[in-house]
């Protein structure tokens, strides 16, 4: 665990996997995103109860992909999330899922159950906790239903998959790659000391200004792949040092090639939601 205070941890993964916050109120305690293994949100769990008393009250899940949410099941706590992430849950069909993984983790997600959020809010809810503010604002980009938490007077930003710090950036079909840019910017205007990814270290100001940095070579690569293969461009800019220097490389052409087919599928939609 890193812990950015006395007060608010984080499970950092060195593997890249996605990471859970811990924040310790005066009136108990909040998690962010469970992780994709019950086992492991239930280590969440005993970390808690090995630091305090205090009642586990909540999990806030950032956005429906299941690396944050799949633990959900394995928290005594209620979920909250936004009315998109709760519908986006209760669509998905986590049986026919889990037959696609390994045979050695379909064993151990067995009894694995979609929880989706019991507390919802449309675009932003905020939780006075005594000492600290916690407000959750759905702002979109990496997925339709990303949601940001900040945490005052921390200055603390757990900011989902809208911040990859150190691997590639997970680009899906249903990004927003103009949205998740200009809520970038938005964060910054917030000015907030702590910047927690939804994968990769905890850092500050530099992995907001990165993240944008990546995007905005991806959207002006991406212009390209109506000329180009996507494994063409992978050797052609793989090398680049806004991509050379992060993990997952195989997700670059992943997300090139997801990237083209919501252009096709979103064509329209993409557009028109530049603002
Ligand atoms: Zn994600």
């Amino acid at each position: 665990m890193f812990s950015i205070n006395d007060s608010i941890f984080v499970t950092e993964n060195s593997n890249g996997a996605a990471n859970s916050g811990v924040i310790v109120t005066d009136k108990g305690v909040i998690l962010v995103d469970s992780t994709f293994f019950p086992s492991k949100a239930r280590r969440i769990e005993e970390f808690v109860s090995s630091i305090t008393s205090k009642p586990l009250l909540y999990v806030i899940n950032t956005h429906y992909h299941l690396d944050h949410t799949l633990g959900n099941c394995a928290i005594e706590a209620p979920v909250v999330g936004s009315a998109a992430t709760k519908d986006f849950l209760e669509k998905f069909d986590l049986e026919s899922f889990k037959k696609t993984l390994e045979p050695l983790i379909q064993k151990e997600l067995k009894d694995a159950k979609l929880i989706p959020p019991s507390v919802v809010f449309k675009n932003k809810i905020s939780f006075d906790m005594g000492n600290k503010k916690v407000e959750v604002v759905k702002m979109g980009g990496h997925t339709p239903d990303s949601s940001l938490v900040y945490v005052w007077p921390d200055g603390v930003c757990f900011c989902g998959d809208l911040v990859f710090s150190g691997y590639h950036a997970e680009i899906e079909e249903d990004s927003n790659l103009n949205r998740w840019i200009l809520n970038l910017k938005k964060i910054k205007e917030k000015n907030p000391k702590w910047i927690v990814p939804g994968h990769g270290k905890v850092g500050g100001m530099r992995e907001i200004d990165e993240m944008i940095l990546y995007l905005e070579k991806f959207r002006s690569l991406s212009k390209l792949l109506k000329l180009k293969g996507t494994e063409e461009i992978v050797d052609k800019f793989g090398e680049d040092p806004v991509f050379a220097n992060r993990g997952f490389a195989l997700l670059f052409e992943e997300s090139l090639v997801n990237y083209l087919k919501g252009r096709r599928k979103n064509g329209k939609n993409a557009r028109s939601h530049k603002a």
